[in-house]
């Protein structure tokens, strides 16, 4: 069957589907909202902080074939916050509605060799990896990629969880039996002069468009802080968003993209290797909220409602720093901070390594150094 696409903006007043209830979902709601869309989020029972701001919700869940019927038919457009939502059900909901990015997105995103072996199969560098299916396996590919290395599920890892870092004398057996003895990919471990990442848009026409190339800053495998602009040549953040086009050229992909790099001083020149793609807004893109007229945000719903892409010019520098657990409970003291735009999400809990909310911290344009 022909992929279903979007070939006429939808007007306002349509209705856009979103898979994943989290604050991600919020956001994409939000900015659905100021353009006079309506957004209907489909999740699983939990906590969902996008359901307080959607027009529409359902709490099913994702294989429940009558709910997603009942859903397909009341939007104009589908689209997933969560990386995580099973193949079949993008690929059922696409029989009866547009889906943006495509299942096929999924299928390569949810699994780390997938991921890795396709962005290598476009010339894309990757650090060097192996796959782990028992721990028979851990020896020879340790041979061949060295210590230390980096232990990681193929699926449902998230924010450093599922991951387990292998020293120069440490136990590789204890390291697989840590992140549950499931299939793995174990990752050279690259010892990067600093992480970044783009944030890039496709529309159903192939119109691109990126955002300048944030820096970022994670603490036990989460995002903590992302800075724009990062202190990187022009030449580098060419490199870098050449490399999202390619992938999202290949994928075909609709929407919003975050693609994870390493950047390495090797003899002197800054080399680029994928970390990770993520299908969909990405936490180092919050910044765009208040340092671009149009944000990742807008952006994303923008393409897949099949409007013109908007600009992606930074009118601002800017520092996103996630509020994990408790530090949302410093919101008084920011949200009296002078040029910094507090962003809660409404989640229930408050939890250790959970992301409450984010602030951004504006500068004047180019007042920070680059390069
Ligand atoms: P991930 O969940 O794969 O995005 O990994 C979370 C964080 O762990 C990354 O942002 C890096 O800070 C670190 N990390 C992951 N893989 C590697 C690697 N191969 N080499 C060095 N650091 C890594």
């Amino acid at each position: 069957m022909a992929d279903r696409t979007v070939d006429a903006p939808l007007p306002p007043g349509s209705v856009v589907g979103v898979l994943g209830g989290g604050q991600l979902g919020r956001m994409l709601a939000l900015a659905a909202a100021r353009l006079g869309l309506k957004s209907h989020i489909y999740a699983p029972a939990g906590d969902n902080p996008a359901f307080a701001v959607a027009h529409a919700a359902t709490e099913a869940a994702y294989d429940d074939r009558a709910a997603l019927d009942r859903f397909a038919a009341a939007v104009d457009v589908v689209t997933y916050e969560f990386e995580n939502v099973p193949v079949e059900t993008a690929l059922h909901l696409r029989r009866a509605v547009p889906v943006a990015p495509s299942p096929q997105v999924l299928a390569v995103t949810q699994d780390r060799i997938h991921e890795k072996s396709y962005v290598a199969g476009l010339g894309v560098p990757v650090p060097g990896f192996a796959a782990i299916d028992t721990a028979a396996d851990l020896a020879p590919a340790l041979e061949r990629l060295g210590r230390p290395a980096i232990l990681k599920t193929r699926r449902f890892g998230y924010d450093g969880k599922g991951q387990a870092r292998i020293d120069p004398h440490a136990d590789s057996h204890a390291a697989f039996r840590a992140i549950g003895g499931k299939p793995a990919i174990l990752e050279a471990f690259v010892p990067f002069e600093r992480e970044l990442s783009v944030i890039a848009a496709r529309d159903w026409r192939g119109r691109f468009a990126a955002y300048d190339v944030p820096e970022n800053e994670h603490a036990g495998g989460i995002l903590r802080r992302s800075t724009v602009p990062a202190r990187i040549d022009g030449a580098t953040a060419d490199a870098a968003r050449a490399m999202a086009q390619r992938i999202m050229e290949a994928l075909g992909y609709v929407g919003v993209m975050g693609l994870e790099l390493f950047a390495v001083r090797e003899g002197g020149e800054v080399r680029l290797y994928v970390n990770e793609i993520a299908p969909r807004v990405h936490n180092s893109g919050h910044w765009t909220m208040d340092a671009c007229l149009v944000s990742q945000f807008e952006q994303h719903i923008r393409a897949v409602a099949g409007w013109p892409l908007g600009s992606p010019a930074r009118h601002a520098d800017a520092t996103m720093e996630n509020l994990i657990g408790h530090d949302a409970d410093r919101w008084r003291e920011i949200a009296a901070e002078p040029g910094a735009a507090l962003h809660l999400y409404g989640k229930r809990e408050t939890r250790d390594g959970r992301k409450m909310g984010h602030v951004n911290r504006l500068a004047p344009f180019g007042s920070r150094d680059s390069g």
